[in-house]
Parts: C-alpha cells; structure tokens; sequence
C-alpha cells in the first residue's frame, strides 16, 4: 500500500493570500501546502481521500490517470471544492467517479454541485455515482475501508483506516469507542493547526497525546496552518516517531 500527500495545508492553503508572515514568505517548500487530501494505491486499486480546491493541480502533479474512487471526510469546501474536476476522468475512464460518504455529506454536494444531479443536465457537466457509508466497514474495489466517528467542533467527520493506514482530518474529538478503531495502526496521520487552541482542530499538543495514546510506529501530522511555524522548525521538536507531512510526501505500508 502506497499514500501520497497531495495537500497538507489548511483550508486556506499556505502560503496564503496576500499574508507576508514568515512561513508564508518561506521558499522552502515543503512551507507550500495545498489543500489537505491523500492519494491511496492498494494493490493498483487507486482512490482519494477528499477533493479540495486543488484537487485538478494535485491529479497533474502526480500524474494520476486513472482513479477509482474518492472517499469523502466531510463537505467544508477545502475537502470537496475541486469534485467539478473529476470531469477529467470521467471522459478518461468513461464512467461516472464513485464518490463515498456518509449521506449527510451526499446531501450537501446535491446543493452545491446542483447542475450535476440537475434532472436534465447541461451537456459536460462531471458524473458522480454517489454512495452512502454508514459507519460500518465497506469496500473499494475489494479494499476493506474502516470508517471512523470523529468530531470537528459539533460536524460529525469520518477518518478512514485501510489496512494498517489510518488518517484523520479536520477533527478535535475522538470518543474513545472511536479511538479503538485507530489501535493497532502503524501509520497515523492526524490534523494538528496549530499551537493555539482551536474551537474545531486539534493543536500541536492535542495532535502528540493522541499520538501518545494511540501508539503507531509513526505518525504524520497534516491539515497545517501557516500559524504552525516553519517545516524544519516544527520538525525539530517532534518525538523520533512524529513527522510534519509534506505536500508530494510517500509513505507505505
Ligand atoms: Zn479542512
Ligand atoms: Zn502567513
Ligand atoms: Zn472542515
């Protein structure tokens, strides 16, 4: 099994417009952070887990030509803003995208992306076969996906676990029936904003207890805001088994 980062950012992306901060006048670049989003290969099936606004840059960078799926975490614009660009695909692979989340999720991209399921839509428009997850297990293609409860602020969120993969965004609650999901992952992936508290996200230090508690070989830490710090500084206060993702970072497992 092979992740990619695709995006690491927060929902504004970093750097962010017109913000002269230090981290976002940075040249490193692993300070350039798009949307936060992952590219997921098991045994050549292929899917992605969101699709935010930079979801057509991040499908040319990594050359991806064909994809099965797209997992959803929930409906904030960072995570499904780009689903217009799957349009791509479908005229590719010739069939609508399989789209999965929980039927909340489903319900809010009939509004946003309402000339997609528009009764007589106008000729182009992308193709999306939408399928509801409950919270039980479900397949892509033959690969189990574990759904995970998670909350950010009160808005219910799914984290996924594949195999021994295990990723959560855009979360700052995990009740502890949820938490047994994550147990026995190798990989973890986990948003942390910041440092400051936030009324939605986990901070650096909520982000390094979960971690703590959860016990992975290693751990990536994603959905980063500019306010965060720089990469190599951050980096450099982190447990040996913690890591800042990076946007085009590879893991496997
Ligand atoms: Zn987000
Ligand atoms: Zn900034
Ligand atoms: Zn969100």
């Amino acid at each position: 099994m092979k992740v990619t980062f695709l995006g690491t950012g927060t929902s504004q992306g970093v750097p962010i417009i017109a913000c002269d901060c230090a981290v976002c006048q940075s040249v490193d670049t692993s300070d350039k952070r798009l949307r936060s989003s992952v590219l997921i290969d098991v045994d050549g099936v292929r899917f992605t887990i969101d699709a935010g606004p930079d979801f057509r840059q991040q499908m040319l960078r990594e050359e991806v030509r064909d994809l099965d799926a797209i997992l959803l975490t929930h409906e904030h614009k960072d995570h499904v803003g780009g689903l217009d660009d799957v349009r791509a695909f479908n005229y590719v692979l010739n069939r609508p995208m399989d789209i999965y989340a929980q039927q909340r999720v489903l319900d809010h991209l009939k509004v946003e992306f309402s000339y997609v399921f528009s009764e007589k839509p106008y000729p182009g428009v992308p193709q999306m076969a939408l399928r509801s997850i409950s919270h039980e297990p479900f397949t892509v293609k033959g690969v189990t996906v574990v759904p995970i409860l998670v909350r950010h602020f009160r808005l219910p969120v799914t984290a996924f676990r594949i195999n021994d993969f295990s990723y959560i965004t855009d979360a700052n609650f995990i009740s502890d029936e949820e938490k047994q999901k994550l147990v026995g992952s190798k990989i973890l992936v986990v948003n942390a904003l910041r440092r400051e508290e936030h009324i939605s996200h986990f901070t650096l230090a909520q982000a390094l207890a979960l971690i703590a508690e959860v016990k992975p070989e290693v751990a990536y830490l994603t959905h980063i805001s500019h306010q965060l710090g720089r990469h190599a500084d951050v980096q450099q206060e982190l447990p040996s088994n913690v890591f800042l993702a990076y946007d085009g970072l590879i893991v496997r497992c």
